[in-house]
């Protein structure tokens, strides 16, 4: 059987390579090739290196000011070539992004099956002005196979009328990919520089604060009350460190380096690979955060996380006690940042080791549910 594993962007990557190393391990079986977009270049290719993977197919579609029209556009005409000479018989994407919308649109048109990754998240609003929700729910509709993370992702597909048989739920492969990288840095053979230099740059003395943020839907405003907030508990709390490795999108940069550059006990930094990222995760006291992936790795690493958004399509691990949502209210993040910091047992409770996400086998899952095909 062939396999062509589509994706373009750093979290995809993070969640697909594992796959692609469990399928390169089965080769009596599967010919894999990985065909990557490139919706995000730099922070994509560091996640390649890290997992030692070559991509076969890459389409290079990142332009300066990108916009969604002309990435639909450029993704689905340059996977035809793609498409057509390798022809698949599976074509694997990944959650909700721009390439896994517009990949599963020309895996279709090809006539192989579509195997979705992460399927079955939502947050039940497709009017919302930003693409993932209707990305998700266009991949749902043209895929012949849904690798649900969760029972509730599953059930969501199926409150959408997909057949139960199409459904495997599967844990997140976010936590394989956590299992693989925490394998490989503990190895003796392995060093790593910018994990060495993170060491310098990080106050011993101080509770680290991780930091990151991406989402459209919290750029502008959005962005400046979490600057506002972020400065405010710098202030208060100067045996605190935040450190804010900065994603490169310039409506992130922006307010972030005019707002945040100046304040002591606040490092600034350029995003991390995967690696250290784990790294400083494991680290740190708290996270405060937008992204999807980290809500799912951190409750592996025993690590609370705030939440700046109003809405989540991971309702899991707020179920479980370990993730809150607090919006992007300077006041709100201020006031649950100082709670976990000055009040034990609220710290405590948020703090268990407790993964609704899965138990780091969900590759070989899809693995053995493909081969039963
Ligand atoms: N991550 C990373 N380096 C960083 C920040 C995040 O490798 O500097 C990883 C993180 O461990 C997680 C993924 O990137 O697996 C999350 O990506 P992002 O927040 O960009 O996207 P989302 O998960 O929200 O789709």
């Amino acid at each position: 059987k062939k396999n062509l594993i589509i994706f373009g962007t750093r979290p995809e990557a993070i969640k697909m390579a594992p796959l692609v190393k469990e399928f390169q391990r089965h080769t009596e079986n599967f010919e894999t090739k990985v065909c990557i977009t490139a919706q995000h270049r730099e922070m994509l290719d560091q996640v390649l290196d890290f997992f030692e993977i070559t991509p076969d197919f890459d389409l290079n579609l990142m332009k300066p000011n990108q916009n969604l029209y002309t990435l639909t556009a450029d993704i689905i005409t340059s996977l035809k070539p793609v498409l057509e000479s390798f022809m698949p018989d599976y074509v694997y994407i990944h959650g909700d992004t721009t390439t896994t919308m517009a990949a599963s649109i020309a895996a279709f048109y090809s006539g192989a099956k579509v195997c979705h990754v992460e399927a079955g998240l939502r947050t039940f609003n497709k009017r919302s002005p930003f693409p993932e929700e209707v990305n998700r729910n266009i991949a749902s509709s043209i895929s012949d196979y849904h690798f649900a993370p969760t029972s509730t992702s599953q059930q969501n597909l199926i409150n959408e009328n997909i057949k139960d048989s199409s459904i495997l739920v599967t844990g997140n492969t976010v936590i394989d990919a956590l299992k693989y990288s925490s394998n490989k840095v503990t190895s003796a053979t392995y060093t790593d520089d910018e994990i060495n230099k993170l060491k310098t740059i990080i106050s011993d003395s101080k509770k680290t604060i991780l930091v990151t943020g991406h989402r459209r839907e919290n750029h502008g405003q959005g962005f400046i009350n979490i600057c506002n907030a972020l400065k405010q508990i710098a202030i208060e709390n100067p045996d605190v460190e935040i450190v804010y490795p900065v994603h490169l999108n310039p409506k992130v940069q922006k307010p972030v380096f005019e707002l945040l550059s100046n304040v002591g006990n606040i490092k600034l930094i350029s995003p991390l690979s995967y690696p250290s990222f784990v790294w400083l995760m494991s680290r740190s006291y708290l996270i405060i955060t937008d992204s999807g992936g980290v809500q799912e790795e951190a409750p592996s690493l025993g690590k609370p996380v705030l939440v700046m958004r109003d809405t989540t399509e991971r309702p899991e691990a707020v179920e479980a006690g370990t993730v809150l949502l607090v919006g992007t209210d300077s006041q709100k993040i201020i006031k649950e940042t100082n709670k976990l910091l000055k009040d034990n047992e609220a710290y405590v409770k948020m703090s268990k080791l407790h993964n609704p996400y899965g138990d780091g086998l969900s590759c070989q899952r899809i693995v053995d549910f493909i081969s039963k095909l």
